[in-house]
């Protein structure tokens, strides 16, 4: 998964306001990132085969640090352990912003599990069963399990936006601030000699 995977960013953001959006971005495309790094350090491995899958080229056929269900795993407490002793919060909202990442960390294997092909392990070695339901062979249910959790993730946010929440959220709030904006568009536009007249 690509874009979806700042859905989760946006969803936790509308939960936990406080919690940094750039912080939240990160965590959910930390596995990526690393896996980045670990290509180009050759601990990693992946190669670009033409027609692969619908979705793109890339074989990845050796990632078992970055995307294997233990180094998820490993990698979310790495990063919310990090956050924690970095950060200058109170402990308790430390604790809760760290469990947040870590949890925006992890929720990227389990957002790749239906995408991939079969490229992610239980176990380190990387020889062991692999895992991936292959969603990337069908270009246009990709695509859509991309919208889908990206679109969840801004209607969340934008919920938890004061602005936005009154007009998007309440029952009829939308038709209420039309007849409002209505009105008072009507009030303006109304000749002169209808207007009232103000008191000296
Ligand atoms: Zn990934």
């Amino acid at each position: 998964m690509f874009i979806g995977h700042y859905g989760v960013a946006l969803a936790a953001k509308g939960i936990q306001p406080r919690l940094s959006l750039g912080i939240l971005f990160l965590s959910v495309q930390f596995l990526d990132v690393l896996f980045a790094i670990f290509v180009l350090a050759g601990v990693e491995k992946m190669r670009i085969v033409t027609g692969f899958t619908a979705y793109h080229p890339y074989d990845l056929y050796f990632m078992p640090f970055t995307h294997s269900l233990p180094g998820a795993a490993i990698w979310s407490i790495v990063l919310a352990f990090g956050l924690c002793l970095f950060s200058v919060s109170n402990n308790p909202t430390r604790r809760i912003f760290s469990l947040f990442v870590a949890l925006a960390v992890f929720s990227h294997f389990l957002l790749d599990l239906p995408m991939h092909t079969a490229d992610l392990t239980l176990g380190f070695s990387g020889q062991d069963i692999k895992f991936g339901f292959g969603l990337w062979n069908y270009m246009w249910l990709s695509l859509l399990a991309e919208l889908i959790v990206f679109g969840f993730g801004i209607v969340l946010y934008w919920n938890s936006n004061e602005l936005l929440h009154p007009i998007l959220t309440s029952p009829g709030g939308l038709l209420r601030y039309g007849m409002e904006f209505r009105v008072s568009q009507e009030k303006s536009s109304s000749p002169p000699h209808l207007r009232p007249v103000p008191d000296p």
